[in-house]
Protein backbone atom coordinates (compact mmCIF):
# COMPACT_ATOMS: atom_id res chain seq x y z
CA UNK A 1 0.00 0.00 0.00
CA UNK A 2 1.51 3.49 -0.98
CA UNK A 3 1.46 6.00 1.94
CA UNK A 4 2.12 9.19 2.96
CA UNK A 5 -1.80 10.79 1.44
CA UNK A 6 -3.41 10.53 4.89
CA UNK A 7 -3.93 14.41 4.23
CA UNK A 8 -6.19 13.80 1.22
CA UNK A 9 -10.11 13.20 1.35
CA UNK A 10 -11.31 10.54 -1.86
CA UNK A 11 -14.32 8.74 -2.32
CA UNK A 12 -16.59 7.50 -4.95
CA UNK A 13 -19.87 9.17 -6.18
CA UNK A 14 -23.14 7.26 -7.47
CA UNK A 15 -26.94 6.87 -7.40
CA UNK A 16 -26.80 3.09 -5.26
CA UNK A 17 -23.60 1.99 -3.59
CA UNK A 18 -24.43 -0.29 -1.06
CA UNK A 19 -22.43 -3.26 -3.59
CA UNK A 20 -19.52 -0.96 -4.58
CA UNK A 21 -16.13 -2.59 -4.11
CA UNK A 22 -14.22 0.46 -4.54
CA UNK A 23 -13.41 1.76 -0.99
CA UNK A 24 -12.00 -2.15 -0.05
CA UNK A 25 -10.03 -1.55 -3.71
CA UNK A 26 -8.72 1.61 -2.82
CA UNK A 27 -7.81 0.75 1.01
CA UNK A 28 -5.79 -1.25 0.00
CA UNK A 29 -4.22 0.89 -2.73
CA UNK A 30 -3.06 4.13 -0.76
CA UNK A 31 -4.07 5.46 2.84
CA UNK A 32 -6.10 8.13 1.96
CA UNK A 33 -9.53 8.25 3.10
CA UNK A 34 -12.42 6.62 0.77
CA UNK A 35 -16.09 7.91 1.23
CA UNK A 36 -19.00 6.54 -0.93
CA UNK A 37 -21.34 9.20 -1.55
CA UNK A 38 -24.68 8.57 -2.44
CA UNK A 39 -26.67 11.20 -4.51
CA UNK A 40 -30.05 12.04 -6.26
CA UNK A 41 -29.77 13.63 -9.49
CA UNK A 42 -30.50 17.35 -8.29
CA UNK A 43 -27.49 17.34 -5.42
CA UNK A 44 -24.48 15.88 -8.37
CA UNK A 45 -23.49 19.48 -9.45
CA UNK A 46 -23.82 20.99 -5.54
CA UNK A 47 -21.13 18.26 -4.90
CA UNK A 48 -19.12 18.64 -7.50
CA UNK A 49 -18.45 22.08 -7.20
CA UNK A 50 -18.18 21.59 -3.33
CA UNK A 51 -14.49 20.93 -1.94
CA UNK A 52 -16.31 17.67 0.10
CA UNK A 53 -13.38 15.56 -1.62
CA UNK A 54 -10.08 16.54 -3.08
CA UNK A 55 -10.84 13.78 -5.98
CA UNK A 56 -13.16 11.21 -6.56
CA UNK A 57 -14.60 8.47 -8.60
CA UNK A 58 -17.91 8.14 -10.35
CA UNK A 59 -20.29 5.57 -11.43
CA UNK A 60 -23.81 4.44 -12.54
CA UNK A 61 -25.69 7.03 -13.30
CA UNK A 62 -23.56 10.25 -13.06
CA UNK A 63 -20.70 9.55 -15.43
CA UNK A 64 -21.81 11.32 -18.40
CA UNK A 65 -23.95 13.79 -16.08
CA UNK A 66 -20.21 15.27 -14.36
CA UNK A 67 -19.31 16.46 -17.30
CA UNK A 68 -20.61 20.21 -17.94
CA UNK A 69 -19.42 20.88 -14.08
CA UNK A 70 -16.10 19.92 -14.64
CA UNK A 71 -13.07 22.22 -16.52
CA UNK A 72 -11.64 19.97 -18.85
CA UNK A 73 -11.84 16.48 -19.54
CA UNK A 74 -9.14 14.04 -21.00
CA UNK A 75 -9.27 13.16 -24.76
CA UNK A 76 -10.08 9.30 -23.63
CA UNK A 77 -12.56 10.59 -21.82
CA UNK A 78 -14.26 12.73 -24.82
CA UNK A 79 -14.17 10.26 -26.90
CA UNK A 80 -15.96 7.55 -24.56
CA UNK A 81 -18.73 10.22 -23.25
CA UNK A 82 -18.27 9.49 -19.68
CA UNK A 83 -15.61 10.50 -16.86
CA UNK A 84 -15.52 8.04 -13.89
CA UNK A 85 -12.38 9.70 -12.34
CA UNK A 86 -12.31 13.72 -11.14
CA UNK A 87 -9.18 15.26 -9.99
CA UNK A 88 -8.89 18.93 -7.91
CA UNK A 89 -5.74 19.93 -9.81
CA UNK A 90 -3.56 22.31 -8.01
CA UNK A 91 -5.30 25.40 -9.93
CA UNK A 92 -8.27 24.60 -8.23
CA UNK A 93 -9.30 23.70 -11.98
CA UNK A 94 -11.60 20.18 -12.17
CA UNK A 95 -10.36 17.69 -14.57
CA UNK A 96 -12.25 14.54 -15.88
CA UNK A 97 -10.63 11.20 -16.69
CA UNK A 98 -11.84 7.76 -17.83
CA UNK A 99 -9.99 5.09 -16.36
CA UNK A 100 -12.60 2.18 -17.11
CA UNK A 101 -10.32 2.54 -20.55
CA UNK A 102 -7.33 1.42 -18.93
CA UNK A 103 -9.38 -1.11 -16.90
CA UNK A 104 -10.47 -2.98 -20.04
CA UNK A 105 -7.28 -3.05 -21.36
CA UNK A 106 -6.37 -4.79 -18.68
CA UNK A 107 -8.76 -6.97 -18.42
CA UNK A 108 -7.85 -8.42 -21.89
CA UNK A 109 -4.29 -8.24 -21.28
CA UNK A 110 -5.18 -10.41 -18.03
CA UNK A 111 -6.97 -13.22 -20.39
CA UNK A 112 -3.91 -13.38 -22.86
CA UNK A 113 -5.92 -12.83 -25.82
CA UNK A 114 -4.92 -11.71 -29.37
CA UNK A 115 -7.91 -9.54 -30.66
CA UNK A 116 -6.51 -8.23 -33.11
CA UNK A 117 -8.17 -8.57 -36.97
CA UNK A 118 -11.21 -10.80 -34.77
CA UNK A 119 -14.83 -9.50 -34.82
CA UNK A 120 -16.34 -9.06 -31.31
CA UNK A 121 -20.26 -8.78 -30.52
CA UNK A 122 -20.46 -6.26 -27.29
CA UNK A 123 -23.67 -7.22 -25.29
CA UNK A 124 -25.59 -3.51 -24.26
CA UNK A 125 -25.00 -0.11 -25.63
CA UNK A 126 -24.49 1.74 -22.30
CA UNK A 127 -21.60 3.21 -20.91
CA UNK A 128 -19.30 0.37 -20.56
CA UNK A 129 -19.81 -0.71 -23.55
CA UNK A 130 -18.75 2.90 -25.40
CA UNK A 131 -15.81 1.99 -23.54
CA UNK A 132 -15.27 -1.38 -24.45
CA UNK A 133 -15.99 -0.32 -28.20
CA UNK A 134 -13.14 2.27 -27.98
CA UNK A 135 -10.50 -0.63 -26.70
CA UNK A 136 -11.55 -2.84 -29.20
CA UNK A 137 -11.15 -0.26 -31.73
CA UNK A 138 -8.12 0.93 -30.70
CA UNK A 139 -6.99 -3.13 -30.39
CA UNK A 140 -7.57 -3.32 -34.18
CA UNK A 141 -10.50 -5.61 -33.80
CA UNK A 142 -11.67 -7.02 -37.14
CA UNK A 143 -15.68 -5.93 -37.04
CA UNK A 144 -17.45 -4.66 -33.66
CA UNK A 145 -21.06 -5.60 -33.50
CA UNK A 146 -23.17 -3.92 -30.59
CA UNK A 147 -25.92 -5.59 -29.67
CA UNK A 148 -28.76 -3.72 -28.06
CA UNK A 149 -32.55 -4.62 -27.33
CA UNK A 150 -33.84 -1.75 -29.35
CA UNK A 151 -31.19 -1.33 -32.22
CA UNK A 152 -30.32 -2.68 -35.65
CA UNK A 153 -28.76 -6.06 -34.12
CA UNK A 154 -30.45 -7.09 -31.38
CA UNK A 155 -31.25 -10.52 -29.23
CA UNK A 156 -33.91 -11.71 -32.25
CA UNK A 157 -31.90 -11.70 -34.98
CA UNK A 158 -28.24 -11.99 -33.51
CA UNK A 159 -27.54 -15.69 -35.01
CA UNK A 160 -26.37 -13.33 -38.16
CA UNK A 161 -23.32 -13.09 -35.23
CA UNK A 162 -23.06 -16.62 -34.33
CA UNK A 163 -19.32 -16.45 -36.25
CA UNK A 164 -18.11 -14.03 -33.11
CA UNK A 165 -14.63 -14.55 -31.82
CA UNK A 166 -15.06 -12.74 -28.88
CA UNK A 167 -18.13 -12.23 -26.51
CA UNK A 168 -18.09 -9.14 -24.36
CA UNK A 169 -21.42 -9.10 -21.65
CA UNK A 170 -21.46 -5.07 -20.71
CA UNK A 171 -24.89 -5.31 -19.54
CA UNK A 172 -26.28 -5.74 -15.41
CA UNK A 173 -27.93 -9.54 -16.96
CA UNK A 174 -26.69 -12.34 -14.77
CA UNK A 175 -25.20 -9.66 -11.75
CA UNK A 176 -26.20 -10.33 -8.56
CA UNK A 177 -28.87 -10.15 -6.54
CA UNK A 178 -30.50 -11.69 -10.33
CA UNK A 179 -27.69 -14.54 -10.71
CA UNK A 180 -28.28 -17.47 -13.01
CA UNK A 181 -29.55 -15.51 -16.05
CA UNK A 182 -27.88 -14.69 -19.49
CA UNK A 183 -28.57 -12.96 -22.73
CA UNK A 184 -27.07 -15.50 -25.21
CA UNK A 185 -26.88 -19.24 -25.21
CA UNK A 186 -22.88 -19.53 -26.24
CA UNK A 187 -23.30 -23.05 -27.34
CA UNK A 188 -24.32 -21.12 -30.93
CA UNK A 189 -21.15 -19.32 -30.83
CA UNK A 190 -18.79 -21.94 -32.49
CA UNK A 191 -15.92 -19.83 -33.32
CA UNK A 192 -16.07 -18.09 -29.85
CA UNK A 193 -12.73 -18.13 -28.32
CA UNK A 194 -12.98 -15.58 -25.51
CA UNK A 195 -15.39 -14.32 -23.43
CA UNK A 196 -15.12 -11.75 -21.39
CA UNK A 197 -18.00 -10.05 -18.76
CA UNK A 198 -17.13 -7.22 -17.26
CA UNK A 199 -19.64 -8.11 -13.82
CA UNK A 200 -17.86 -9.22 -10.77
CA UNK A 201 -20.09 -10.33 -8.58
CA UNK A 202 -20.81 -13.32 -8.61
CA UNK A 203 -17.11 -14.05 -9.82
CA UNK A 204 -18.80 -16.31 -12.50
CA UNK A 205 -21.90 -15.16 -14.20
CA UNK A 206 -24.18 -17.93 -16.34
CA UNK A 207 -22.07 -16.63 -19.40
CA UNK A 208 -19.05 -17.77 -17.89
CA UNK A 209 -20.12 -20.53 -16.41
CA UNK A 210 -20.93 -21.51 -19.92
CA UNK A 211 -17.50 -20.66 -21.09
CA UNK A 212 -16.04 -22.86 -18.78
CA UNK A 213 -18.05 -25.94 -20.15
CA UNK A 214 -17.33 -25.34 -23.50
CA UNK A 215 -13.76 -24.78 -22.50
CA UNK A 216 -13.64 -20.85 -23.74
CA UNK A 217 -11.12 -19.37 -22.12
CA UNK A 218 -12.77 -16.21 -20.24
CA UNK A 219 -12.71 -13.80 -17.62
CA UNK A 220 -14.97 -11.74 -15.25
CA UNK A 221 -14.72 -7.91 -14.60
CA UNK A 222 -12.60 -7.78 -11.29
CA UNK A 223 -9.58 -7.50 -12.64
CA UNK A 224 -11.28 -4.57 -14.47
CA UNK A 225 -12.46 -3.39 -11.62
CA UNK A 226 -9.07 -3.16 -9.46
CA UNK A 227 -7.43 -1.57 -12.28
CA UNK A 228 -9.31 1.54 -13.15
CA UNK A 229 -9.34 2.08 -9.39
CA UNK A 230 -5.22 1.85 -9.70
CA UNK A 231 -5.07 3.79 -12.45
CA UNK A 232 -7.26 6.65 -10.57
CA UNK A 233 -5.15 6.16 -7.60
CA UNK A 234 -2.24 7.55 -10.11
CA UNK A 235 -4.79 10.60 -11.26
CA UNK A 236 -5.67 11.71 -8.05
CA UNK A 237 -2.04 11.66 -6.81
CA UNK A 238 0.39 12.00 -9.45
CA UNK A 239 2.35 9.02 -8.24
CA UNK A 240 3.00 5.77 -9.78
CA UNK A 241 1.22 2.37 -7.87
CA UNK A 242 3.41 -0.39 -6.99
CA UNK A 243 4.56 -3.03 -9.26
CA UNK A 244 1.94 -6.14 -9.53
CA UNK A 245 -0.36 -4.17 -7.55
CA UNK A 246 -3.53 -4.63 -9.74
CA UNK A 247 -2.54 -8.21 -9.87
CA UNK A 248 -1.91 -8.66 -5.86
CA UNK A 249 -5.08 -6.81 -4.90
CA UNK A 250 -7.60 -8.77 -7.56
CA UNK A 251 -6.43 -11.88 -6.09
CA UNK A 252 -7.05 -10.48 -2.18
CA UNK A 253 -10.15 -9.67 -3.17
CA UNK A 254 -11.16 -12.59 -4.82
CA UNK A 255 -10.28 -15.06 -2.14
CA UNK A 256 -12.17 -12.35 0.57
CA UNK A 257 -15.29 -12.84 -1.24
CA UNK A 258 -15.47 -16.51 -2.46
CA UNK A 259 -17.35 -18.75 -0.44
CA UNK A 260 -16.03 -22.19 0.53
CA UNK A 261 -18.03 -24.81 -0.36
CA UNK A 262 -17.55 -28.10 1.36
CA UNK A 263 -19.11 -31.19 -0.13
CA UNK A 264 -18.83 -34.88 0.48
CA UNK A 265 -20.28 -37.88 1.90
CA UNK A 266 -22.80 -37.41 5.15
CA UNK A 267 -21.11 -37.30 8.31
CA UNK A 268 -17.53 -36.50 6.63
CA UNK A 269 -17.18 -33.55 8.84
CA UNK A 270 -18.23 -30.82 6.81
CA UNK A 271 -20.16 -28.83 9.86
CA UNK A 272 -17.34 -29.50 12.13
CA UNK A 273 -14.38 -27.99 10.01
CA UNK A 274 -16.78 -25.51 7.98
CA UNK A 275 -17.15 -23.95 11.10
CA UNK A 276 -13.90 -23.92 12.04
CA UNK A 277 -12.67 -22.36 8.91
CA UNK A 278 -15.33 -19.64 9.13
CA UNK A 279 -14.36 -18.88 12.67
CA UNK A 280 -10.60 -18.67 11.26
CA UNK A 281 -11.20 -16.18 8.21
CA UNK A 282 -13.73 -14.08 10.50
CA UNK A 283 -16.80 -15.25 7.86
CA UNK A 284 -20.35 -16.46 8.65
CA UNK A 285 -20.75 -19.80 8.68
CA UNK A 286 -24.31 -21.28 6.72
CA UNK A 287 -25.02 -25.11 7.29
CA UNK A 288 -27.31 -25.54 4.12
CA UNK A 289 -29.58 -28.32 6.34
CA UNK A 290 -30.72 -25.65 8.93
CA UNK A 291 -30.72 -22.77 6.43
CA UNK A 292 -33.26 -25.68 4.50
CA UNK A 293 -34.92 -26.11 7.37
CA UNK A 294 -35.90 -22.17 8.01
CA UNK A 295 -36.49 -21.60 4.59
CA UNK A 296 -39.16 -24.51 4.33
CA UNK A 297 -39.74 -24.93 7.97
CA UNK A 298 -39.34 -28.50 7.66
CA UNK A 299 -35.98 -30.66 8.52
CA UNK A 300 -34.12 -31.95 5.76
CA UNK A 301 -34.92 -35.67 7.96
CA UNK A 302 -38.61 -35.27 7.74
CA UNK A 303 -38.81 -33.78 4.17
CA UNK A 304 -37.51 -37.12 2.95
CA UNK A 305 -39.13 -39.04 5.36
CA UNK A 306 -42.64 -37.48 4.15
CA UNK A 307 -42.13 -35.90 0.46
CA UNK A 308 -39.50 -38.45 -0.79
CA UNK A 309 -36.06 -37.35 -2.21
CA UNK A 310 -37.39 -36.30 -5.60
CA UNK A 311 -38.84 -33.58 -3.45
CA UNK A 312 -36.74 -32.99 -1.01
CA UNK A 313 -33.93 -32.48 -3.88
CA UNK A 314 -35.89 -29.54 -5.28
CA UNK A 315 -36.50 -27.71 -2.37
CA UNK A 316 -32.79 -28.40 -1.33
CA UNK A 317 -31.40 -26.40 -4.77
CA UNK A 318 -33.78 -23.61 -4.13
CA UNK A 319 -32.07 -23.50 -0.36
CA UNK A 320 -28.64 -23.53 -2.01
CA UNK A 321 -29.36 -21.34 -4.91
CA UNK A 322 -30.55 -18.34 -1.94
CA UNK A 323 -27.23 -18.94 -0.07
CA UNK A 324 -24.69 -19.41 -2.73
CA UNK A 325 -25.07 -16.41 -4.53
CA UNK A 326 -23.62 -14.62 -1.62
CA UNK A 327 -20.34 -13.96 -0.86
CA UNK A 328 -17.87 -14.73 1.85
CA UNK A 329 -19.31 -17.66 3.55
CA UNK A 330 -18.34 -20.79 4.22
CA UNK A 331 -20.71 -23.52 3.39
CA UNK A 332 -21.62 -27.17 4.74
CA UNK A 333 -23.81 -28.79 1.74
CA UNK A 334 -25.85 -32.09 2.43
CA UNK A 335 -24.01 -35.45 0.97
CA UNK A 336 -26.29 -35.58 -1.49
CA UNK A 337 -26.21 -31.84 -2.97
CA UNK A 338 -24.22 -33.28 -5.72
CA UNK A 339 -26.54 -35.27 -7.07
CA UNK A 340 -28.79 -32.52 -8.80
CA UNK A 341 -27.26 -31.28 -12.35
CA UNK A 342 -28.69 -27.52 -11.49
CA UNK A 343 -26.58 -27.71 -8.67
CA UNK A 344 -23.06 -27.28 -10.09
CA UNK A 345 -23.76 -23.53 -11.51
CA UNK A 346 -25.04 -22.60 -8.28
CA UNK A 347 -22.26 -23.86 -5.97
CA UNK A 348 -19.89 -22.87 -8.54
CA UNK A 349 -21.04 -19.31 -9.36
CA UNK A 350 -19.24 -17.70 -6.64
CA UNK A 351 -17.58 -20.68 -4.80
CA UNK A 352 -14.36 -22.41 -3.99
CA UNK A 353 -15.75 -25.78 -3.85
CA UNK A 354 -14.14 -28.67 -1.72
CA UNK A 355 -14.38 -32.35 -1.73
CA UNK A 356 -13.96 -33.10 1.79
CA UNK A 357 -13.25 -37.19 2.00
CA UNK A 358 -13.11 -39.27 4.92
CA UNK A 359 -12.55 -43.05 5.43
CA UNK A 360 -16.36 -44.69 4.78
CA UNK A 361 -15.42 -46.85 8.24
CA UNK A 362 -15.53 -43.80 10.18
CA UNK A 363 -19.08 -42.02 8.79
CA UNK A 364 -22.08 -41.89 11.25
CA UNK A 365 -25.79 -42.91 10.03
CA UNK A 366 -27.63 -42.17 12.80
CA UNK A 367 -30.27 -39.63 11.79
CA UNK A 368 -29.44 -39.62 8.37
CA UNK A 369 -32.26 -41.69 5.94
CA UNK A 370 -30.29 -41.84 3.12
CA UNK A 371 -27.52 -43.39 4.76
CA UNK A 372 -29.69 -45.69 6.59
CA UNK A 373 -31.55 -47.29 3.97
CA UNK A 374 -28.46 -47.83 1.80
CA UNK A 375 -25.17 -49.62 2.03
CA UNK A 376 -22.48 -47.08 2.69
CA UNK A 377 -19.97 -48.15 -0.31
CA UNK A 378 -22.09 -48.29 -2.60
CA UNK A 379 -23.86 -44.97 -1.86
CA UNK A 380 -19.99 -43.72 -2.20
CA UNK A 381 -19.36 -45.11 -5.24
CA UNK A 382 -22.33 -44.02 -6.99
CA UNK A 383 -21.42 -40.11 -5.66
CA UNK A 384 -18.03 -39.98 -5.88
CA UNK A 385 -17.77 -38.94 -9.59
CA UNK A 386 -20.55 -35.99 -8.66
CA UNK A 387 -18.12 -35.30 -5.77
CA UNK A 388 -14.92 -35.10 -7.96
CA UNK A 389 -16.61 -33.31 -10.94
CA UNK A 390 -18.48 -30.56 -8.70
CA UNK A 391 -15.21 -29.69 -6.77
CA UNK A 392 -12.37 -27.58 -7.27
CA UNK A 393 -10.08 -29.12 -4.56
CA UNK A 394 -9.88 -32.57 -3.13
CA UNK A 395 -8.96 -32.65 0.62
CA UNK A 396 -8.78 -35.59 3.23
CA UNK A 397 -10.72 -35.27 6.51
CA UNK A 398 -7.55 -35.44 9.17
CA UNK A 399 -8.74 -36.73 12.79
CA UNK A 400 -7.93 -33.16 13.86
CA UNK A 401 -10.28 -31.02 12.17
CA UNK A 402 -8.42 -27.62 13.21
CA UNK A 403 -5.68 -28.99 10.92
CA UNK A 404 -7.93 -30.27 7.81
CA UNK A 405 -9.84 -26.49 8.21
CA UNK A 406 -5.99 -24.88 8.23
CA UNK A 407 -5.64 -26.99 5.10
CA UNK A 408 -8.29 -26.09 3.23
CA UNK A 409 -7.78 -22.78 3.46
CA UNK A 410 -4.23 -22.84 2.52
CA UNK A 411 -4.92 -24.84 -0.62
CA UNK A 412 -8.07 -22.64 -1.25
CA UNK A 413 -5.71 -19.33 -1.39
CA UNK A 414 -2.94 -20.55 -3.25
CA UNK A 415 -5.47 -22.18 -5.95
CA UNK A 416 -6.41 -18.47 -6.57
CA UNK A 417 -2.80 -17.25 -6.27
CA UNK A 418 -1.83 -19.54 -8.47
CA UNK A 419 -4.57 -19.08 -11.30
CA UNK A 420 -4.20 -18.21 -14.49
CA UNK A 421 -6.81 -15.04 -15.10
CA UNK A 422 -8.89 -16.40 -17.58
CA UNK A 423 -8.00 -20.00 -17.08
CA UNK A 424 -9.31 -22.66 -15.35
CA UNK A 425 -7.45 -24.52 -12.32
P1 LIG B 1 -25.66 1.00 -18.21
O1 LIG B 1 -25.20 2.29 -18.74
O2 LIG B 1 -26.83 0.96 -17.32
O3 LIG B 1 -25.86 0.08 -19.51
C1 LIG B 1 -26.15 -1.22 -19.46
C2 LIG B 1 -26.73 -1.66 -20.81
O4 LIG B 1 -27.18 -2.96 -20.59
C3 LIG B 1 -27.95 -0.86 -21.24
O5 LIG B 1 -27.57 0.22 -22.02
C4 LIG B 1 -28.76 -1.90 -21.97
O6 LIG B 1 -28.41 -1.91 -23.35
C5 LIG B 1 -28.32 -3.22 -21.38
N1 LIG B 1 -29.39 -3.72 -20.52
C6 LIG B 1 -29.88 -3.18 -19.38
N2 LIG B 1 -30.90 -3.94 -18.90
C7 LIG B 1 -31.05 -4.96 -19.77
C8 LIG B 1 -31.95 -6.06 -19.85
N3 LIG B 1 -32.89 -6.25 -18.93
N4 LIG B 1 -31.81 -6.92 -20.88
C9 LIG B 1 -30.86 -6.72 -21.82
N5 LIG B 1 -30.00 -5.69 -21.82
C10 LIG B 1 -30.10 -4.83 -20.80
O7 LIG B 1 -24.52 0.29 -17.40
P2 LIG B 1 -22.97 0.32 -17.73
O8 LIG B 1 -22.33 1.37 -16.97
O9 LIG B 1 -22.80 0.28 -19.18
O10 LIG B 1 -22.51 -1.06 -17.06
C11 LIG B 1 -22.87 -2.31 -17.63
C12 LIG B 1 -22.34 -3.44 -16.77
O11 LIG B 1 -20.93 -3.39 -16.71
C13 LIG B 1 -22.82 -3.38 -15.33
O12 LIG B 1 -23.09 -4.68 -14.90
C14 LIG B 1 -21.65 -2.81 -14.58
O13 LIG B 1 -21.63 -3.24 -13.24
C15 LIG B 1 -20.49 -3.38 -15.37
N6 LIG B 1 -19.29 -2.55 -15.28
C16 LIG B 1 -18.19 -3.12 -14.73
C17 LIG B 1 -17.04 -2.39 -14.65
C18 LIG B 1 -15.82 -3.04 -14.06
O14 LIG B 1 -14.89 -2.32 -13.70
N7 LIG B 1 -15.76 -4.33 -13.97
C19 LIG B 1 -16.99 -1.07 -15.12
C20 LIG B 1 -18.13 -0.53 -15.67
C21 LIG B 1 -19.29 -1.29 -15.75
P3 LIG B 1 -29.54 -1.92 -24.50
O15 LIG B 1 -30.61 -0.99 -24.05
O16 LIG B 1 -28.78 -1.46 -25.65
O17 LIG B 1 -30.04 -3.32 -24.65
Amino acid sequence: MKTGYTHMRCGLIGEHLGHSFSKIIHEKIADYSYDLVELELNEVECFVKSKQLDAFNVTIPYKKTVIPFLDGISDEAKRIGAVNTVVRRKDGLLYGYNTDYFGFSSMIDALGIDIKGKKAVILGSGGASLTVNAVLVDRGVREIVTVSRGGENNYENISKHFDADVIINATPIGMYPNNGKRLIDLDNFKNCKAVLDLIYNPANTALLLDAERLGIPHINGLFMLVSQAVKAFEFFTGDSAEDGIIDKISRQIEFDTKNIILVGMPASGKTTVGRLIAKELGRQFVDADEAFEQMHSVSPKDAILTLGEDEFRRMESITLSSICKESSLVIATGGGAVTRKCNYDTLRQNGTVIFLRRDLSLLCTENRPISQSRDLSELFAERRPYYESFSHLSIDSTEIPQKTAELIIEKTRSRIEEQNYGGKK
